[in-house]
């Protein structure tokens, strides 16, 4: 069986957690490891701050708290996208707007996010679907001069990703999430995230409200003799046992890339063809430099994606759907929706697969699944 995703193991997850077990510090947020892990996540999307939460979801709660999102805010996402992009700003009060998609790239579609912009409008949360950059440019532009506007970007895929003028993802927005769960590109043991913090304005908020509204991060950098609660917060830290295993995959994550890179690639060479019978292969990407997170081909119809997934299943290859249209479930029908007439995000959902991809796929086995592919068309 060629499973659809298999977690990367980098090689020394096990010697780092044994270091912490054999005297290692443990205090979540102060120990080596988490530094090291915010300073590469720094360095490598060049932001100001970065810091370790438990979970992309965790990471989008913590932005909404720092955003002081509330009642009667409008906070526009995707409709197609994982349901926390939608629950972090729902669980705040915020009425969503649910935007539709490009079907090219399953991304939130810009001239909509215009459309959708009201005097309520306090957020717009991209995600970057499949780590392909989502039109930042446009998103930008149809914000325009509006200061009360703030852009949390869900690149919970985005990782290794940058956009055209070379900025990471994650890290063009005021605030980027990511997420460091089991079928990401790297993981820190099942589930974990990061807050990437772009506006140095949010800095201290997000520190102090991750931290339980304390200055206990001061505390341990040694500023100050002890530590007290400063406002609300909340407990957004990731402990360090999880910074252990994420530091490895880390280290590794040029070598976990390169193997992703060049399956993503086999497979758009060498399924190109079919786009003649009208399934639906991934252009190149002219927005950036994508990540390799997911290769998904769509189907002409839900019809044919459920024989599709049975003949895989029979040739022992695992292909799996992936997110249903937000904006049709029973949270997302009480928000206001943005759709084209042809409404992309139910219409193209119910036609896309995603193939097997892991650090672990060997490129005889992409060809296994090439070739499956094929005869299924023919
Ligand atoms: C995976 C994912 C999340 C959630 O990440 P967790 O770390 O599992 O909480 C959120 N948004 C998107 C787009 C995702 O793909």
């Amino acid at each position: 069986m060629i499973p659809n995703n298999v977690p990367p193991v980098a090689g020394k997850e096990l010697e780092y957690i044994a270091q912490l077990v054999n005297g290692g510090t443990l205090s979540d947020g102060g120990g080596r490891f988490s530094q090291q892990c915010q300073s590469w996540l720094e360095e490598r999307l060049g932001c100001p701050r970065a810091f370790l939460t438990p979970s992309c979801t965790a990471a989008l709660e913590l932005a909404a708290l720092v955003l002081e999102i509330q009642p009667g805010d409008e906070v526009i996402v995707p409709s197609y996208t994982y349901i926390s992009t939608a629950n972090a700003f729902l669980l705040r009060g915020a009425s969503l707007v649910y935007v539709d998609v490009e079907p090219e790239t399953m991304n939130i579609d810009a001239s909509k996010v215009r459309e959708a912009i009201s005097p309520k409008t306090r957020a717009v949360v991209p995600v970057h679907y499949a780590g392909i950059p989502c039109d930042m440019e446009a998103i930008m532009e149809a914000i325009g001069d509006r200061k009360d506007i703030y852009v949390v970007e869900d690149a919970a895929q985005g990782l290794f990703s940058s956009y055209k003028d070379g900025r990471a993802l994650g890290s063009i927005g005021h605030i980027g999430c990511i997420s460091f769960h089991a079928t990401k590109n790297v993981t820190s043991g099942g589930a974990g995230g990061a807050i990437i913090i772009n506006d140095r304005k949010f800095i201290e908020r997000t520190e102090t409200i991750r931290d339980k509204g304390t200055n206990r991060p001061q505390f341990l950098r040694g500023e100050t003799d002890h530590y007290i609660w400063q406002r609300a917060g909340a407990s957004h830290v990731l402990s360090e046992m999880q910074a252990a295993y994420l530091w490895a995959q880390l280290e590794a994550a040029d070598q976990i890339q390169a193997q992703r890179l060049k399956l993503w690639e086999f497979y758009r060479q060498n399924l190109a063809g079919l786009r003649t019978k009208g399934i639906g292969i991934p252009l190149e990407c002219t927005r950036g430099q994508h990540n390799a997170h997911i290769f998904f081909i769509k189907l002409r119809d839900e019809k044919e994606r459920r024989q599709f997934t049975l003949a895989m299943r029979d040739k022992g290859i695992s292909v799996l759907a992936h997110y249903g249209p937000l904006h049709r479930t029973p949270p997302g029908l009480q928000g206001r929706h943005v759709l084209h007439p042809q409404d992309y995000a139910s219409q193209e959902s119910t036609r896309l697969v995603r193939l097997p991809l892991y650090y672990a796929m060997t490129i005889d086995e992409a060809k296994y699944v090439v070739d499956q592919v094929q005869n299924f068309f023919e």
